[in-house]
C-alpha cells in the first residue's frame, strides 16, 4: 500500500471508532426518553456529559488532524470533492475543524445542561410554568451562542454557525427567501380553505381506537412501507423520536392515545420514514460520509414524504382502509373512506405543531425560526419569549395561546439546546415535494402502486437515489442531482394545491 493508502485507511478506522463511541451516548438517550426512571436524570446527566466530553477529546485528537493535513496534501478533501473518498476526507475535515474550536467544557456543560434542562422542560410544561423554565432556557440560550461565537467565521452570523451543524452549508438568509416565498402563498391558501365552508368530521378520529389494535396495526403500517424489525424497534414515548443507533440497529418511538387515531399512526409512519433512511445507510461505511445521513432536511424529507405525501394519500387508504375497518369496528364502521380521508386532511388553524396539518405546519415552523434567530442573536431576552411567542401566533394564526404549555413550552428542542434546527423541518417538506416529484415520474404511476398496498419500488428508488449516497454530497448537491433542479417552493405549493383544492372545493389556478 502506498502511505496515502495507508493514510486513508488509519483515517477510516480512526472515524468508525469514534462514531462507535458516540453511539454508546446514542443508546443512553434513547433509554433516557423510553424506560429510564425519573429519578436517574441527575446520574444519566454525568454519564452523558463524561461521555460527551470523552467524544470530544477524540474528535480533536491533533494526531487526526495530522492524518487529514497529510491526506489533504495529496489534493482530497477539497470543499467541491464529491468523490467517495474525497468525501469522506472533506466531511471528516469539516467535523474537525469545528471541535477544535469548542473547549471541552463547553461540550461537557452543553450536555449536562441539555439533559437537565429536558427534566425541568417535561415538568413546566406540565405545570403550564414558564417561569421554572426561563433559568435553563437562559443557560442554554448563553451555551449555544457561546458555542456559535467559537465556531462562526469572523464576522459570520452566529445563527448560521449552529444551523450548519445540522444542515451542512446552509445560511439562514437563504432559508429566509425560499420561506417567504412559501409564506407568500400559503396564508391565502389557509384563508381559501377556511372561507370555502367545508369542514370534515374529524371527530370520527378521536372516538374508541384501542390501544393494542393501534399498536398492531402501527407495526403492520411500518412494516409494509419497509421499515425492517429485525434491525429495529417500536417503543413508546412521551415525545417520539427517531435514533439510528447504528447499523442492524434503528431505535424509533410512537405515542398512542385511545380516543386519537392520527397522533401514533401518522407519528409512526414518521418516524418509520426516518428508520428507513437509517437503515438504508451503507453499513461498511458507518462513521464515515457515505455512511452518515446527508443533513437534517433531508432526513426529514424521508419522514415527511412516508407520513403526508404517501400516508394522508388516497391511494393509500385505498389500500389500508379496509384493514382498519377491521381493526377499529367501533370508530370506523359505516364510515366511508371520503369521509376518513376528508378527515385525515382536515385544515384548520391549531396550537400545537405536531398535530398540525400539512399546509399551516409550516407556519409554525417559520415562527419558530424566527424566534431562535433573535434568541441567538440576542434581539429577545429568553425572558420575553411568551410575550414575543404569543404575538407572533396571533399575526400568523389569528388566535393567542391560552398559555404557554399551548405556547412556547410545547416542544422540547429548545431544552435540548437544538437551536438552528427548526427550519430544517420546513426544509424537510420542500425536499420531500420535489423528490416525490421525481420518483412519481420515473417510477411511474405511484399511486396504482400503493392502492395494491406496493410500497417497495419507491423505497427502493429512495434506498438508490437517497440513502445509499449518505453525506457524499451536500443536501443542496444532492436535491439537484435527484430532482434535476434546485430545492424550491414550488413542488410542495403544487402538491398542496392538487391535495386540498379537490378536498375543499377550491378552483385550481
Ligand atoms: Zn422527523
Amino acid at each position: 500500500m502506498t502511505a496515502a493508502a495507508d493514510r486513508y485507511s488509519d483515517l477510516v478506522a480512526t472515524l468508525r471508532e469514534n462514531a462507535l463511541f458516540a453511539s454508546c451516548g446514542n443508546l443512553l438517550n434513547w433509554d433516557e426518553q423510553t424506560y429510564m426512571p425519573h429519578k436517574g436524570a441527575a446520574h444519566r446527566a454525568e454519564q452523558l456529559a463524561l461521555l460527551a466530553g470523552l467524544s470530544h477529546e477524540r474528535a480533536t485528537d491533533p494526531r487526526l488532524g495530522e492524518v487529514l493535513a497529510a491526506l489533504e496534501a495529496t489534493g482530497a478533501g477539497r470543499a467541491d470533492d464529491e468523490s467517495a473518498q474525497g468525501s469522506v476526507v472533506r466531511e471528516a475535515r469539516r467535523a474537525y475543524d469545528r471541535a477544535v474550536k469548542l473547549p471541552r467544557r463547553l461540550v461537557e456543560e452543553m450536555s449536562r445542561t441539555a439533559t437537565l434542562s429536558q427534566q425541568a422542560w417535561i415538568e413546566a410544561r406540565k405545570k403550564q410554568d414558564f417561569p421554572a423554565f426561563r433559568p435553563w432556557l437562559e443557560k442554554v440560550v448563553a451555551l449555544k451562542r457561546e458555542e456559535a461565537a467559537a465556531v462562526a467565521p469572523s464576522g459570520g452570523v452566529l445563527y448560521d454557525a449552529l444551523l450548519d451543524e445540522y444542515e451542512p452549508g446552509a445560511s439562514a438568509a437563504e432559508i429566509a427567501e425560499v420561506f417567504a416565498g412559501l409564506r407568500r402563498e400559503l396564508v391565502p391558501l389557509v384563508s381559501a380553505i377556511r372561507d370555502s365552508g367545508r369542514s370534515p368530521d374529524a371527530s370520527l378520529l378521536t372516538r374508541n381506537y384501542p390501544v393494542a389494535a393501534q399498536r398492531k396495526f402501527c407495526v403492520a403500517a411500518a412494516e409494509a412501507i419497509g421499515f425492517d424489525f429485525e434491525s429495529g424497534r417500536l417503543d413508546e414515548a412521551a415525545h417520539p423520536f427517531c435514533n439510528g443507533i447504528g447499523p442492524g440497529d434503528c431505535r424509533m418511538t410512537t405515542r398512542y392515545d385511545a380516543a386519537h387515531f392520527p397522533g401514533a399512526f401518522f407519528g409512526t409512519l414518521h418516524e418509520a420514514g426516518h428508520g428507513i433512511y437509517e437503515q438504508g445507510l451503507d453499513a461498511a461505511g458507518f462513521g464515515t460520509a457515505p455512511g452518515t445521513y446527508c443533513s437534517l432536511g433531508i432526513h426529514e424529507s424521508q419522514s415527511r414524504l412516508w407520513e403526508n405525501f404517501v400516508g394522508r394519500s388516497q391511494a393509500f387508504w385505498t389500500h389500508f382502509y379496509p384493514q382498519a375497518q377491521v381493526a377499529f369496528p367501533e370508530a370506523l364502521t359505516g364510515v366511508p373512506l371520503a369521509g376518513f380521508h376528508a378527515a385525515i386532511n382536515d385544515v384548520r388553524p391549531s396550537w400545537i405543531r405536531v398535530e398540525s396539518d400539512e399546509v399551516t405546519y409550516n407556519l409554525h415552523i417559520m415562527l419558530r425560526f424566527e424566534l431562535e434567530q433573535a434568541l441567538i442573536s440576542g434581539d429577545l431576552a429568553p425572558a420575553e419569549l411568551p410575550g414575543a411567542w404569543n404575538g407572533a401566533f396571533q399575526r400568523d394564526f389569528g388566535m393567542t395561546p391560552a398559555n404557554d404549555a399551548l405556547g412556547c413550552l410545547q416542544d422540547i428542542h429548545w431544552s435540548m439546546g437544538l437551536l438552528g434546527y427548526f427550519p430544517t423541518y420546513t426544509l424537510g417538506n420542500l425536499c420531500a415535494a420535489q423528490l416525490f416529484e421525481s420518483a412519481d415520474r420515473e417510477l411511474g404511476g405511484l399511486s396504482e402502486q400503493f392502492s395494491r398496498g406496493e410500497f417497495r419500488p419507491l423505497k427502493a428508488w429512495l434506498n438508490e437515489t437517497i440513502h445509499r449516497r449518505g453525506r457524499q454530497y451536500s443536501p443542496s448537491r444532492l436535491i439537484e442531482l435527484v430532482t434535476s433542479r434546485p430545492l424550491s417552493a414550488e413542488a410542495l405549493l403544487r402538491h398542496l394545491r392538487n391535495r386540498f383544492a379537490p378536498l375543499y372545493g377550491l378552483a385550481q389556478s
